[in-house]
């Protein structure tokens, strides 16, 4: 470890509400989330919805290893457990649009995966178009006994961009699922991106603003990744876009996360695609840009919440 990363590793106090904290706030210690490949594929790619999918998406990059081969949900939770079976865990919806089944298909491999060993709840990652009132009925009988999350892919408050990058859904689809699941006890996490194609500051802070707004309850925050194989990587190999830089970004984030209120968990604070499929931006290790957000914070007294008014 160099000196300077020594010397941030003392800051104890974190300036934000860290997911690993809530999880020890809930039980007393972190616990793995096992990510899985349900198989629903996506109703951006598969003609639902459209069939270009998002412009900066690879699903490639979501799918995990031991999902390429193993296709059954639960044997990919056996997969991932095979050598510490024992160990309770989360179970999380990650690859796709976990929602994308017909009703009681999804039903079914919600109770498979609520009733396995060791499971002490479920995540499942959506699109905003793809929740309604059956799946939300599915997944609130379990919000008082298991720890049930959903995750919402929101990427940005701006329609304008949400167009450009053809998402497919707009602003107005996401508001109308996070307070159906809110309804219901459910807490929602908002995917959102900084650094889109035609985004700045104002409207990333914007971004912000509307979490805060609409009282989400956890954020993941990733940095726009150019991965292989998508049409970002157009953009940005004929110079039509630019990354944003490993400087820029931890102030970028530290200005977020003072937005946003205190009580929102931050599930996430940059992207992680897998190394062969990143073109740009290369950054130093995540855990030096996660160390330089928490610094950017502390050397202007800042924390999560600081700019944010009821
Ligand atoms: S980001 Fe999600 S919705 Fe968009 S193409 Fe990829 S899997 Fe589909």
């Amino acid at each position: 470890m160099t000196n300077r990363m020594e010397k941030k590793s003392q800051q104890s106090y974190l300036p934000y509400r860290s997911f690993s904290g809530y999880l020890r706030g809930i039980f007393g210690r972190p616990l793995r989330k096992v990510p899985i490949d349900p198989g629903f594929g996506c109703p951006n790619r598969d003609g639902t919805t459209g069939v270009a999918g998002c412009s900066f998406c690879n699903m490639e990059s979501f799918v995990p290893q031991y999902a390429l081969n193993v296709k059954d949900p639960v044997e990919q939770v056996r997969e991932h457990l095979k050598n510490s079976p024992k160990s309770e865990y989360i179970a999380y919806l990650q690859a796709g649009t976990g929602t994308h089944a017909p009703v009681e298909k999804f039903g079914d491999l919600v109770a498979c995966l609520m009733q396995m060993p060791g499971n002490m709840g479920l995540f499942v990652g959506t699109r905003p178009d793809c929740v309604n009132e059956e799946i939300i009925a599915i997944l609130s009988p379990y919000v008082n006994r298991k720890l049930v999350w959903l995750e919402l892919g929101l990427q940005t408050a701006s329609d304008t961009t949400l167009k450009r990058i053809g998402r497919g859904h707009d602003v107005a689809e996401f508001i109308k699922a996070r307070h159906l699941a809110g309804g219901k006890g459910i807490p929602v996490c908002a995917h959102i991106i900084l650094g889109l194609p035609g985004e700045g500051r104002k409207e990333m802070m914007d971004t912000a603003r509307f979490l805060a707004e609409h009282k989400l309850d956890g954020v993941k925050i990733h940095h726009l990744q150019v991965i292989r194989g998508t049409r970002i990587e157009g953009e940005y190999k004929k110079g039509e876009i630019v990354t944003l830089d490993a400087v820029e970004y931890p102030v970028l984030v530290a200005d977020f996360l003072e937005r946003l209120t205190p009580w929102m968990v931050i599930h996430r604070l940059l992207a992680d695609a897998p190394d062969d499929l990143l073109i740009a931006p290369r950054w130093p290790t995540r855990q030096e840009i996660i160390l330089d957000i928490r610094d950017k914070l502390h050397s202007r007294c800042g924390f999560q919440g600081r700019l944010w008014s009821p």
